[in-house]
């Protein structure tokens, strides 16, 4: 299996390891079923970890923004039609479908979670770090 910085794109030696999450899963099954997989592993090459890390925190913000864009016309599509005096099961279907498209969206910038062995003593304290606050950001998810 050849590595693969998920950044430049390139055949790297070593780098941080992407965490297979339900999206890359989810999108290696589809490929599968196509007969497009290339099984490539996943990483973030040294000369990417700059590049990773602001697309990482765009991507965490874009997804944030788009949870609570969903949850809002959820709630105006749950709570509108109790005014208008009644429950309306459509209007609540039809609010459900636009929070999954609105969240579905996000996920075309989606950028994986990426840990690993990169290098010397400084990045290994930094890595522990990280995954602390991974760890706290997983909990919150
Ligand atoms: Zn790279």
């Amino acid at each position: 299996m050849a590595k693969v910085c998920i950044i430049c794109e390139k055949e790297v030696a070593g780098g941080m390891r992407v965490e297979d999450d339900f999206v890359i899963r989810a999108i290696r099954s589809v490929k599968r079923r196509f007969g497009w997989a290339k099984n490539n592993e996943l990483y973030v090459c040294h000369g990417c970890h700059d590049a990773y890390r602001k697309k990482r925190a765009n991507y965490e913000r874009d997804l944030a923004i788009h949870v609570i864009l969903a949850a809002v016309v959820l709630v105006a599509t749950a709570a509108l039609p109790l005014f208008g005096g009644g429950f309306n099961i459509a209007s609540l279907v039809l609010g459900v479908l636009l929070a999954a498209i609105i969240i579905g969206l996000s996920l075309f910038s989606h950028i994986p979670k990426a840990s690993g062995n990169g290098g010397g003593a400084a990045h290994a304290k930094a890595n522990v770090r990280g995954a602390g606050a991974k760890a706290k950001r997983g909990r919150r998810e």
